[in-house]
């Protein structure tokens, strides 16, 4: 996120129902979640009901303030880490917003929550929620499969072309893409990057990716290589396959050390 995106860089969702719209991430700013609901108004009157938030990430919940009158759905744990984190959040995006931009924000955690799984219905076209049940990519990761297009909605699970971000945990994130990859779509739409690609073999190069980091970590650990030194040996191969691999790389396989030293 910069002044020059104004936050607006990850995928975002629209499903129309019969008798309700759900949306699926609202973007990094409440200019960007406005002209999302611009868009859905330019395509349907079907009142705008759900906003799934897949997950705490600043990038997809920043929007929010743009449907204050619908109804919040999210992972269980979503209220407790957006308490947490967003009085840091609008702190630290201060200056990639903007002072005017991230004044409008509001932090809105989910009234609706989802355990384990449940099912939204938009009026003959019904949703189905996947709350992860530990850490992944975040803390609270939620995916959205609607069943009548085949389409997963993966939120952050899900990284294409753009380097995958590690923010909870990788043994979870790998082990909760062996489940995922069951998920019965032909098509998913990732967190970030190209918006739609086939399903599961649009999740073949994250997989590569994160196992990548999980091996490499495991084996400069194992060979006594300090943290200090191993960052920058760690995924190296993936180099060149990755936009933004040299801003995120760095943090991922730092996570990773640290995450499989205590194993
Ligand atoms: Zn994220």
């Amino acid at each position: 996120m910069d002044p020059a995106n104004a936050g607006d860089i990850a995928n975002l969702g629209v499903v129309v129902g019969g008798d309700a719209v759900a949306v699926i991430d609202t973007g990094g700013s409440v200019a960007v979640g406005a002209a999302l609901r611009a868009a859905i108004r330019a395509i349907t009157k079907v009142p705008i009901r759900y906003i799934i938030n897949t997950h705490e990430h600043p990038d997809h919940v920043f929007g929010n303030a743009a449907f204050s009158d619908a109804t919040f759905v999210g992972h269980h744990r979503l209220p407790a880490v957006l308490a947490e984190r967003g009085p840091y959040y609008l702190q630290s995006y201060r200056d990639q917003l903007g002072p005017d931009e991230i004044a409008k924000v509001r932090i809105i955690p989910p009234g609706v929550l989802v355990q384990d799984e449940s099912t939204l219905d938009l009026g003959g076209r019904v949703l189905h929620l996947r709350a992860a049940a530990s850490p992944a990519h975040s803390h609270c990761d939620l995916a959205v499969l609607d069943a009548a297009s085949s389409t997963l909605f993966a939120g952050d699970l899900l990284f294409v072309r753009h380097v995958p971000v590690l923010d909870g945990s990788l043994m979870g994130w790998l082990s909760l893409l062996r489940q995922l990859s069951a998920t019965p779509a032909l098509r998913a739409v990732p967190g970030h990057g190209r918006q739609v690609v086939a399903w599961p073999s649009g999740l073949a190069d994250e997989q590569r990716y994160l196992a990548t980091l999980a091996a490499d970590a495991r084996r400069l650990i194992a060979e006594g290589v300090p943290l200090g030194q191993a960052v920058a040996r760690i995924d190296q191969a993936e180099r060149g396959q990755w936009q933004l691999f040299d801003d995120y790389n760095p943090r991922n396989a730092t996570a990773a050390y640290g995450e499989l030293e205590w194993q």
